[in-house]
């Protein structure tokens, strides 16, 4: 791996970041899991045979539903309301050392009603300690309601029904993630529709575990006003069209695809032909504690693979400023932390 001159590590460091694709759960690091797994021994076991042997296999899934098992099973550990705040307040204290200013944080509703858990005990408290840690970090949070796909049709609208009820408390935007193959775009039009009518943006994982048909029904059948991954839309050339005509705005995560087992190396994303390309690119870091990154980390990696500038850098902090779910004041204010830095 190329090295980066220390200038440039310092410059990442002090760069404003904003996060447009982070769970809230991929991002509980190994400390925390095992703090939420005590007394619990069956799944403390579970925890412990994963953590030694991601860490032996680089943070490496076998496939990517081996992935979603890993995912479900941090999701077990995190039980109470008490648990979802902790998380949540851990969480803001990591992003804030990232000088992190703005985030939407994804909210797997979907995952806490598979649970069979209380959604707004949980969210109430998720959110509760958002507020406290915003005031004392000065990193602002927004939320987005995420169904998990291959459930059906009557979890997605429960999910929505929920994001809905929550809008007055962050709740910006709705999406769908969890198996792509299992819960195709094309079921999903109507629920959008209703999305869109109750004041939530609609955004959709697609192009990760599927081809580039998925991101063109996300953006053509449900109006996804950004696309989570989008990783394939580099195999289809009208794909990648249609995301550079309509500026829909990609959430690249390059370290969560190569963790998964969708590309075998960092350096082989499509981010550069992305950007060269003419698409609106926002850099994230996914599930950050389950792939050994970090949003900081992902702006490394990402400067020396693809040996990006200064102006590049700052570029992918204006594209998710653009691409976020807030007023054009509060963008501008976004904007304008990136100014004394040139
Ligand atoms: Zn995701």
């Amino acid at each position: 791996m190329p090295e980066l001159e220390s200038s440039h590590s310092t410059f990442i460091a002090q760069l404003p970041k904003v996060e447009l694709h982070l769970h809230l759960e991929g991002a509980v690091r190994p400390e925390t899991l095992l703090e939420l797994s005590r007394n619990k021994r069956e799944l403390r076991q579970k925890v412990d045979e994963w953590t030694t042997a991601r860490h032996t296999q680089d943070f490496r899934y076998g496939n990517f539903r081996e992935f979603l098992v890993a995912f479900g099973i941090i999701s077990l550990l995190i039980e109470t309301p008490r648990d979802y705040a902790l998380v949540t307040t851990r969480l803001m204290e990591w992003l804030a050392s990232q000088n992190v200013q703005y985030a939407e944080i994804i909210f797997a509703a979907g995952v806490v009603l598979w649970k069979k858990q209380p959604v707004d005990a949980i969210f109430e408290a998720v959110a509760a300690a958002a507020e406290e840690a915003e005031g004392r970090t000065g990193v602002r949070v927004k939320w987005i309601f995420d169904a998990t796909r291959q459930f059906g049709m009557d979890h997605v609208r429960e999910v929505l029904r929920w994001a809905a009820r929550y809008r007055s408390q962050g709740v910006v935007g709705f999406g769908i993630g969890g198996d792509e193959a299992a819960g195709p775009a094309r079921l999903f039009p109507d629920v959008f529709r209703e999305a869109r009518d109750l004041g939530l943006h609609g955004v959709a994982h697609a192009g990760e575990a599927c081809g580039p048909d998925s991101i063109r029904d996300a953006v053509e059948l449900l109006g996804a006003e950004r696309i989570g991954h989008g990783l394939t839309a580099i195999r289809d050339a009208n794909v990648m069209a249609l995301l550079r005509e309509r500026q829909i705005p990609v959430e690249v995560c390059p370290s969560s695809n190569v963790s998964t087992g969708l590309i075998a190396r960092f350096e082989d994303h499509p981010l550069p032909k992305f950007m060269e390309a003419g698409l609106v690119v926002t850099l994230n870091s996914d599930d950050p504690a389950m792939f050994g990154t970090s949003l900081q980390e992902e702006f490394l990696r990402a400067a020396r693979y693809f040996e990006l500038s200064r102006e590049a850098l700052s570029g992918l902090y204006r594209n998710a400023v653009h691409a976020a779910f807030l007023g054009e004041d509060e963008k501008q204010k976004l904007e304008d932390r990136l100014k004394p830095q040139g």
